[in-house]
């Protein structure tokens, strides 16, 4: 084989599997928004078809014959294209260490996990889902063994979502959060409720269309490259670094909840669109990792988006779409509402300063279910205790409960410590873009060019050229958990008069 031959060969394969991607995002894109709604088998058989000769691509003795040629060139290619074989290899040994069988297996199991997961979560009957959730557990345990076998199952699957992220790294981390947040929610439980009544007027949704369009603005998201949709659960889908779609939801009796949608899914956009054109159609396009998406998405909706000066900032506008609904309201009053601590039972409605506790009762969960010290029907039980126990909340049934997420049903896990990582983060980011320029100031007057071009330098460029750990490396310096709670601490002791 010739080398120029062989690099040839890279870019078409790694084009093929972008051409697949695309094909099966858009189909997905199509049935969340405008297909009908009793159309989904024909889109299953083609879905179907795409992800079999994605996979059939991938694991190729053809495809492995070149990763294997190109890898022992390492001195004569470029640094992109060391990375481009590194990461294809990896998804080969990875895609062919599992038996056929198996993968076939538990890609029906976790279908079925889907249908069986909602109708439980619709009757909060966990028994229902319990013997299928066996299934899973016992499945991703086995898979550990095909991604690493030198390492203990749950850190195996933590590295499929966080490379380098593994228990002794997340026990550290959850425990800084543990003891320094979980005594602060308490004392601030003991406080008047902040009044955030007016945020739940009548906030129509064609008035709120026009806002999203003017939050976009302010994000600078270029219309031309970045569209914004309506969908149930709000998402960020990216074809390539000039194509990205996001959605959200609106509620006409919570002006905030589409508004904070908007800015953090803008905040993946911005991630997506900011990644270098020559990593384009590669494998090294699209964000390093779970943590670092969520490190930007969190950055531009909590560390900015819930800031003082970024309320002020916005809210004249603001009421110039509400003008009745905010006609008594002060930027300050807004300010207080949008950062209301209130312990709550379900994840994906918490407030900033108590996600992370939801993130760590799943954490610990998963940790026991992996290593068998905990078995399936006795995680109610485990999950009551721990919302007691951190949040001071009592769930009253599974469906508001260890029924809420969809993660476990599509055989996810050791993907939700990331949420938390990547709040931890981007105040580690805050702390060094303060000693690079004045963020606060450029906020203030309600400009996001420094904040995103600093974001784009440090993190959005690399896309996956660089590993998570070098990318947090680069953009926080050395990782410590106690920024993220000092920088929580602060914030909530001021606005609480702890
Ligand atoms: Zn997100």
């Amino acid at each position: 084989m010739e080398l120029n031959s062989a690099l040839e060969q890279l870019g078409l394969l790694q084009k093929k599997l972008y051409a697949y991607q695309t094909a099966s995002s858009s189909l997905y894109l199509d049935s969340v928004t405008v297909a009908p709604k009793d159309t989904s088998e024909g889109r299953g058989v083609a879905l179907g078809i795409l992800a079999g000769e994605s996979q059939k691509l991938m694991t190729a003795p053809e495809t492995g014959e070149l990763l294997e040629f190109l890898a022992d060139q390492k001195e004569n290619l470029s640094f992109v294209e060391q990375r481009q074989v590194e990461e294809l290899k990896r998804s080969y040994d990875r895609l062919s260490g599992i038996p056929a069988d198996e993968y076939m297996d538990y890609a029906m199991l976790t279908n079925e996990a889907s249908d069986v997961w909602h109708r439980a979560k619709e009757t909060s009957d966990f028994s229902l889902f319990a013997p299928v959730l066996e299934k899973l557990v016992a499945y991703n345990r086995k898979f550990a063994g095909y991604y690493d076998s030198s390492k203990k199952p749950y850190d195996a699957l933590l590295d499929e979502y966080e490379r380098g992220a593994d228990m002794a790294f997340l026990d550290t981390f959850f425990e800084t959060v543990r003891e320094r947040l979980v005594p602060l929610i308490h004392a601030i439980g003991e406080k008047p409720q902040i009044d955030d009544s007016f945020l739940h007027l009548h906030y129509p949704a064609e008035v709120q269309r026009k806002f999203s369009d003017y939050l976009m603005e302010v994000m600078e998201l270029d219309r031309g490259h970045c569209t914004i949709g309506e969908t149930e659960h709000p998402f960020t889908l990216e074809f390539n670094n000039k194509d990205v779609r996001i959605t959200t939801n609106y509620k006409e009796d919570n002006v905030v909840d589409s508004m904070y949608s908007v800015i953090h899914e803008g905040g993946h956009a911005k991630y997506e669109l900011g990644i270098r054109d020559d990593l384009q159609y590669t494998c090294l396009t699209g964000g390093v990792s779970m943590g670092v998406h969520e490190s930007q998405s969190r950055f531009y909706e909590n560390i900015i988006g819930r800031s003082l000066p970024f309320v002020k900032a916005i809210f004249p506008k603001m009421q110039e779409f509400f003008p009745e609904q905010l006609k008594h309201v002060t930027a300050e009053q807004m300010y207080r509402a949008v950062n209301k601590v209130q312990p709550s039972l379900i994840r994906t409605e918490a407030d900033e300063l108590t996600y992370s506790l939801h993130v760590m009762v799943r954490y610990e969960i998963e940790k026991q279910l992996i290593d068998g010290s905990l078995e399936v029907k006795d995680i109610p039980e485990v999950w009551n205790r721990l919302y007691k126990e951190y949040l001071g909340v009592d769930v009253p049934d599974d469906r508001r409960g260890c029924l809420q997420d969809s993660h476990w049903s599509g055989g996810s896990f050791g993907y939700f410590p990331s949420y938390a990582l990547g709040s931890a983060y981007g105040a580690q980011m805050l702390c060094n873009m303060e000693k690079d320029f004045p963020v606060w100031e450029e906020v203030r007057a309600g400009k996001l060019t420094g904040v995103s071009a600093w974001l784009k330098e440090k993190v959005h460029q690399y896309g996956s050229l660089l590993t998570p750990g070098e990318i947090v490396k680069n953009a926080c310096g050395d990782f410590d958990p106690t920024v993220y709670t000092d920088y929580l601490t602060e914030k909530y002791t001021k606005l609480y008069d702890l």
